[in-house]
């Protein structure tokens, strides 16, 4: 039963504390796994808005240069009033806001026509890139610039957006150019939620920084070639990963993709320390909260066998103290007759002698009376210290049978060796010396009666006392002071008991 053993307690309540340890931590992983969840749908979601509203403005853009050159394809377009000129060839996009003027430069570079200027400024762009990018290569569609201030319509930085006009011939004819404020990213940029940590970046696909959130006008136009997120940027159209930005050194989960049609690449982070902050806070009280739920088990458990402990010793304490005789220490009686029947079953199974001793002490109301019964009880703890020393043998049980009688319980042991230890007790007894006057020995000495079942048939233990008691009374009656073993040869046969030899 569980109430009797202190250590299973403790080992239960450990197993315990362990289940309820594995199954919080197991939540709090699921909780981790959750937030990182929530956070990857997040930038995924953002990026998703985010690509479609820039690559819907580009298009809008972008129709709105093919527009310019299929307007200059008209027949009879140089001759229009000015007005009606601007009219076909730029359409309302061009004067939306963010956007700056669109240019129909002519094959030196030199603008044509300006959406927002008539006549047109005299200026030669030939040197820009979107410029020179469309003039010597025919293929190049639709060409996103490095960020640049404008010459001509302002001071904010923007990026050029041209498309090569190309002649019937095939050959090179300028380039209708519009630009694009940043400004527009970093508004949009700032209206999507993303967290004190969060940042989101565009840049052109050769790792060309156009904006990005935190905004620092210092990392517009710079290279992230050769960053580590730059490179897996490139690896596939989109994905999502674990990255530390060059630019401030943050870890952040990072979802990139590259905006459809256009060379342009968009990523979105939410910073690591973001994703987990609130997960945090809760493992830390969760976590606590099971530790103390934990402590407090074992400790109770701890506590709970401590009482155990002491209860059971205790509760064998008080076994002890039934078992045993008070004054002497030996067996008490009720034990002694436990133990006989056990050992008279085993007896009787296995075969073998069990002998029995019943020791009377002579005359030992006289003793009483003459020495006091303090000394009495005195003189039966000697009787008893030499009782248990002369009876050795495991197996062998001593007991104080009542008043001044004790018994002996020799198990496996035929009459022969029984008569020997008997003797060995007298002889030890008469040896202490204790007077007594009134004794015809002068000293205080034992009978003993003795029994076995060996040769003589007993129906039950009770026979074998009655037995030892009855060679014991032979020997009170022959004088005292002696072993006698049962049976005694009847007297009326013979004078002379059956008197084992003292030596
Ligand atoms: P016998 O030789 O025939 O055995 O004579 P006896 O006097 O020993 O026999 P009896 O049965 O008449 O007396 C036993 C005495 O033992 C009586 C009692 O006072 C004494 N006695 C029994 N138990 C104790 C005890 O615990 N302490 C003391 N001091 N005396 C005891
Ligand atoms: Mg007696
Ligand atoms: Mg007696």
């Amino acid at each position: 039963m569980v109430t009797h053993r202190p250590n299973i307690v403790i080992a239960i309540s450990i197993v315990l504390a362990s289940a309820i340890l594995a199954i919080a931590v197991w939540v709090l992983a699921q909780m981790r796994d959750d937030a990182l969840r929530r956070a990857q749908d997040s930038v995924f979601n953002v990026s998703l808005l985010v690509e479609r509203d820039v690559s819907r403005n580009l298009e809008i853009y972008d129709l709105s240069l093919r527009a310019a050159i299929d307007g200059l394809k008209q027949p009879g377009i140089r001759d229009l009033p000015p007005t009606l000129r601007q009219m076909v060839l730029f359409d309302g996009a061009a004067s939306a806001k963010d956007m700056g003027s669109i240019l129909v430069l002519d094959e030196t570079g030199t603008i044509q026509y300006d959406s927002q200027a008539y006549p047109a400024r005299r200026l030669n762009l030939a040197d820009r890139e979107y410029f020179k990018v469309q003039r010597d290569s025919p293929n190049v569609g639709l060409y996103v610039s490095r960020p640049f201030i404008p010459r001509v319509s302002g001071t904010e930085i923007s990026i050029a957006l041209s498309r090569r006009i190309t002649r019937a011939d095939g050959s090179f004819g300028g380039v209708v150019v519009g630009t694009l404020r940043l400004a527009y990213f970093r508004r949009l940029f700032a209206g999507m939620n993303l967290g004190a940590g969060g940042s989101m970046a565009l840049m052109l696909s050769d790792g060309t920084m156009l904006m990005r959130r935190p905004y620092d006008p210092q990392v517009i136009g710079r290279s992230l070639t050769g960053t580590a997120n730059y490179s897996r940027f490139t690896q596939q159209p989109s994905g999502d990963f674990f990255g530390t930005a060059a630019i401030d050194g943050v870890e952040r989960w990072y979802a990139f993709r590259h905006i459809d049609m256009y060379p342009l690449i968009l990523d979105v982070a939410l910073s690591t320390h973001d994703i987990y902050v609130e997960w945090r806070h809760r493992a830390w009280l969760i976590g606590s909260l099971i530790g103390a739920l934990d402590v407090t088990i074992i400790a109770l458990a701890v506590l709970f066998s401590q009482q155990l402990r002491q209860r059971r010793a205790a509760e064998e304490e008080l076994r002890e103290l039934a078992r045993t005789d008070g004054l002497t220490g030996l067996n008490n009686r009720r034990t002694f007759e436990e133990h006989a029947e056990n050992e008279w079953r085993r007896a009787q199974r296995n075969a073998w002698p069990l002998s029995m001793l019943l020791i009377d002490v002579d005359s030992f109301k006289g003793f009483n009376d003459l020495y006091g019964h303090s000394a009495g009880d005195d003189a039966l703890i000697a009787v008893a210290r030499c009782i248990s020393q002369s009876v050795r043998r495991p197996g062998d049980t001593a007991a104080r049978y009542g008043g001044e009688e004790f018994a002996v319980l020799l198990p496996d042991t035929d009459a022969a060796a029984a008569a020997v230890v008997a003797e060995t007790i007298r002889a030890a007894i008469q040896a202490l010396e204790l007077r007594h006057v009134a004794s015809s020995h002068h000293v205080l000495t034992v009978s003993i009666g003795l029994a076995c079942t060996g040769g003589q048939v007993f129906a039950t233990s009770r026979a074998l006392v009655n037995a030892a008691d009855e060679a014991l009374y032979e020997a009170k009656d022959a004088g005292r002071n002696r072993v006698l073993c049962y049976p005694v040869a009847a007297r009326a046969d013979s004078n002379v008991p059956r008197v084992v030899p003292q030596h």
